[in-house]
């Protein structure tokens, strides 16, 4: 398995696919080898290579895919197809400033590098809107998954219409955070709609410090914003301490980046039945 496929978001036509570390690529030692990130050290024509083939994984033309820049905040762009292939080459060409990418282009695919961070994919099949986020904690904690989900509003999609989907990312089995972090997701968390308690335990490793659950708090921002609970898929994979994946926290500096792919299929499928 190259790949962890979302069979509920191909089911109503789109491709949605997060790959995995260990997927056949070229890259060596710590990137080995599927490493997607041309930022993180790697040789660059080995994650070209490595980005054609995730591309053939997933089923997409490498020249259709649009990647952010990434910078941990909560900012989103709206794209189009005269955008395909920005930094599917050089990160210099990619969307700035952004942690969000969303479109109604079908065949436009979108792309989320992490490595701990959750990458979330998202899809409204009755409007014909995608979108992809990147979130860590300081995203998280500035709201970039309600952001996107605005974003996507302004395409026509509806919240109680969409699928999300929460990828491989730390959990709270492993995520051991300090107190200006906790701070941070708690003043966010106080303006969520939820009966759910915080997703924080006091770390029994390190006195002081708190085991955060961030995929939660993701997962809460989107029913805060109207996604119906049971829209949500969790691949419930920790990339702390599962393997095939890579992570921050683990290989530090030397950590390469999979990637989560989104993408409404060229093809119009006809869609029976609602989602609810
Ligand atoms: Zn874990």
């Amino acid at each position: 398995m190259d790949a962890l496929r979302l069979l509920q978001f191909e089911e109503y036509g789109a491709i949605a696919q997060f790959t995995r570390a260990d997927a056949p690529g070229v890259s060596c030692d710590s990137f080995a080898s599927l490493n997607l990130g041309l930022h993180v050290g790697d040789d660059p024509e080995a994650v070209r290579k490595n980005r054609r083939i995730a591309a053939d994984i997933v089923g997409l033309s490498e020249t259709r895919i649009v990647y952010a820049e990434q910078v941990h905040g909560a900012r989103v762009a709206i794209v189009h197809a005269k955008d395909a292939g920005r930094g599917a080459y050089d990160t210099k060409d990619a969307i700035q400033g952004v942690d969000g990418l969303v479109t109604s282009a079908r065949g436009l695919g979108l792309a989320i590098l992490a490595a701990d961070c959750t990458p979330v994919l998202l899809y409204d099949p009755y409007a014909g809107v995608i979108g992809a986020a990147h979130a860590g904690w300081k995203g998280t904690a500035q709201g970039v998954v309600m952001a996107t989900i605005e974003e996507m509003k302004k395409l026509g999609a509806h919240p109680e219409d969409m699928l999300i989907a929460l990828g491989p990312a730390i959990r709270g089995c492993c995520y051991e955070v300090d107190r200006p972090v906790t701070d941070a997701l708690t003043a966010m968390y106080r303006n969520l709609k939820t009966q759910e308690s915080l997703p924080f335990r006091a770390s029994e490793r390190t006195p002081g410090r708190t085991m955060v659950d961030l995929p939660t708090l993701v997962r809460l921002q989107a029913e805060t914003a109207g996604v119906p609970h049971e829209q949500v898929v969790d691949t419930s994979v920790c990339t702390h301490c599962m393997p095939g994946f890579f992570s921050h926290r683990k290989q530090r500096a030397k950590a390469g980046r999979h990637a989560g792919f989104i993408a409404i299929r060229p093809r119009r499928l006809s869609l029976r039945g609602r989602l609810r």
